[in-house]
């Protein structure tokens, strides 16, 4: 508490705030107040400290921390619980870890790096420190198990509306959970659920957005499909503004959702689809066919028409698409 007591002291001043100053507002020694200070350089505050005058904030840190992210926040529930981590094998795992132990609906993990980061089907999901934004949520919805899968439509639809208004470019869907910028991937979601009966008892949402890489730092095996924000636009984005923004959108399209269905949420969906009326190769398993991608029916299944004319309703969870004939995911925009 006084650790965030100090900051928010310091942000407050004009100039240099005497150590004998905080220690006599906070009631704390000075060498407490020295201590905290350490540790507020440690999660990357840049704070000058004189002698004579005391101490300075120069510039706050650029990790999400909670005090970077929460006054940005514009959500009732979405982030207001908040567990940051320097580094975690994964977000999801935690959040299954705190949703058993009773985590309320909006909590977020969100981790600066992850180590064991995963995406589908086993797969993995690189997730280097301080370039992207690598978070879960806890969701605690009151619905049939088979409506859990739109959730990962919802996270994608979220993801884009926070990058149009954020960043000011328009990303495309690529059913069923990856969000690209000229037909490359810059975030994936891996929703995973624990139910009882048929009824759901809680889903952990993960999303790892690529935000600030440049082309050059993703390695080869996923340099051909992969890019981030900062390698589209040039620009540098400020990920804090990016999460609190996503949690926004989310939020918002969350509720209604479960006041309202997944009607209108199907049209947002649609209207940033990839790959819709193209030629896909579908993969699942140890099967593969080709057919026309044609739409994503009530529930969120992708329908696909196969060579004899017979339209398929795709599941997400153990289907992969590849576009016929292009390259990586390149579904040419
Ligand atoms: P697809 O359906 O295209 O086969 P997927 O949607 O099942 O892929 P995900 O589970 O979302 O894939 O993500 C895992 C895959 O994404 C990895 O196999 C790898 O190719 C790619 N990948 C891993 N890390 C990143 C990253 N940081 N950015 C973009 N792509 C990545």
């Amino acid at each position: 508490m006084s650790r965030k007591a100090i900051l928010e002291a310091l942000s407050a001043a004009e100039g240099f705030l005497s150590g004998e100053d905080l220690s006599r507002r906070l009631g704390i020694s000075r060498s407490a107040i020295w201590k905290h200070i350490v540790a507020l350089r440690q999660e990357g505050y840049a704070i000058d400290a004189h002698t004579r005058l005391g101490y300075k904030l120069r510039s706050r840190s650029a990790y999400l921390l909670p005090e970077e992210v929460e006054p940005l926040l514009k959500t009732k529930r979405f982030g207001r619980h908040y567990h940051f981590y320097a580094s975690l094998p994964s977000t999801n795992r935690t959040a299954k870890e705190l949703a058993r132990q009773g985590a309320p609906e909006g909590t977020v993990v969100l981790a600066e790096e992850q180590t064991e980061g995963r995406g589908r089907l086993g797969r993995g999901w690189y997730s280097p420190p301080g370039l992207g934004i690598y978070f879960t949520m806890i969701l605690r919805p009151t619905v049939p198990l088979g409506l859990a899968p739109q959730v990962t439509l919802l996270t994608s639809v979220a993801v884009c509306k926070a990058l149009e208004t954020v960043a000011g470019v328009q990303p495309q869907i690529k059913w069923p959970n990856d969000v690209l910028l000229n037909g490359k991937k810059f975030c994936g979601t891996l929703t995973e659920l624990n139910a009882e009966m048929e009824a759901v008892n809680y889903l952990v949402v993960g999303t790892g957005i690529n935000v600030n890489q440049s082309a050059g730092d993703f390695p080869d095996a996923v340099a051909a499909v992969a890019t981030s924000v900062h390698a589209t636009t040039g620009e540098k984005v400020d990920r804090a503004r990016l999460l609190a923004a996503v949690l926004y959108f989310f939020e918002a399209d969350y509720d209604y959702w479960l006041a309202s269905g997944f009607d209108r949420l199907r049209a947002e969906w649609l209207e940033r689809a990839a790959g819709m009326g193209t030629t896909v190769r579908v993969i699942a398993g140890q099967q593969e066919w080709v057919g026309k991608a044609e739409d994503i029916d009530s529930d969120g299944a992708l329908l696909v028409r196969d060579s004899g004319g017979k339209l398929r309703r795709l599941i997400s969870g153990e289907v992969s698409l590849r576009p016929e004939g292009g390259q990586g995911y390149d579904f040419g925009r």
